[in-house]
């Protein structure tokens, strides 16, 4: 802190350095949110091991003020997507983006979350989940390895070092838009429909067992 500190941009006269902190107001709001950004603990698929190895002792994320991964979105300020998004998952996913409070960040880890990776052409894998939620970092790799990840969190705090309480959405005057919740494919149930699905399924089943009893 005291390095960012200590270099405003503009002099400060020798009997002050090292004696009275100077800075501007970007500054110490930016150092304070890159400093104790409180990732959500959730992941999807194999990239989660990874990120699980970033949090333990030989890396140690907790070196950037990340050390509590919050079970709850509404604690958490940056959402790492870790694994292979599945159509059934995104709209949980977008669910969870929406409940978290701004300032609020998401980083895409690894080739499924960035881009469908090696599942890119199943039915059931949407294409990279920045069709849906605004991806601030994405790190490649499948899987990235925890330097990797980290090298992404560094890159993250370079960007909110970028950003200034004038111009960030969170302060704006207009309220922020929730995103809309998609739904996707035909091969999701729509549970509208149930009563529907249960006639067929029914249906279904006592054919099953007419054939069977047919012989
Ligand atoms: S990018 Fe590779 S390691 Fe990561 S979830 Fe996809 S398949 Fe697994």
């Amino acid at each position: 802190m005291s390095e960012t500190l200590n270099n405003p941009g503009y002099e400060i006269p020798p009997e002050l350095q090292n004696q009275v902190a100077i800075t501007t107001l970007d500054k110490i709001y930016n150092w304070g949110r890159r400093s104790s950004i409180w990732p959500m603990m959730f992941g999807l698929a194999c990239c989660a091991i990874e990120m699980i190895c970033t949090a333990t002792s030989r890396f140690d994320f907790a070196r950037f003020g990340m050390e509590i991964m919050r079970p709850s979105p509404r604690q958490s300020d940056l959402m790492i997507v870790a694994g292979t998004v599945t159509k059934k998952m995104m709209p949980q996913i977008v669910r969870l983006y929406n409940q978290m409070p701004e300032p609020k960040y998401v980083l895409a880890m690894g080739a499924c979350a960035s881009g469908g990776g090696p599942f890119k052409e199943g039915y059931n894998v949407v294409s990279g989940v920045d069709e849906f939620l605004p991806i601030d970092v994405y790190v490649p790799g499948c899987p990235p390895t925890p330097q990797a990840l980290m090298n992404g969190l560094i890159m993250l705090q370079k960007k909110i070092d970028t950003q200034s309480i004038k111009t960030v959405r969170w302060y704006s005057k207009q309220p922020d838009q929730a995103v809309p919740v998609p739904v996707l494919g035909p091969d999701l149930i729509d549970p509208r429909q149930k009563n529907k699905i249960k006639e067929y399924t029914q249906a279904k089943l006592a054919a099953v067992e007419q054939g069977e009893a047919n012989g």
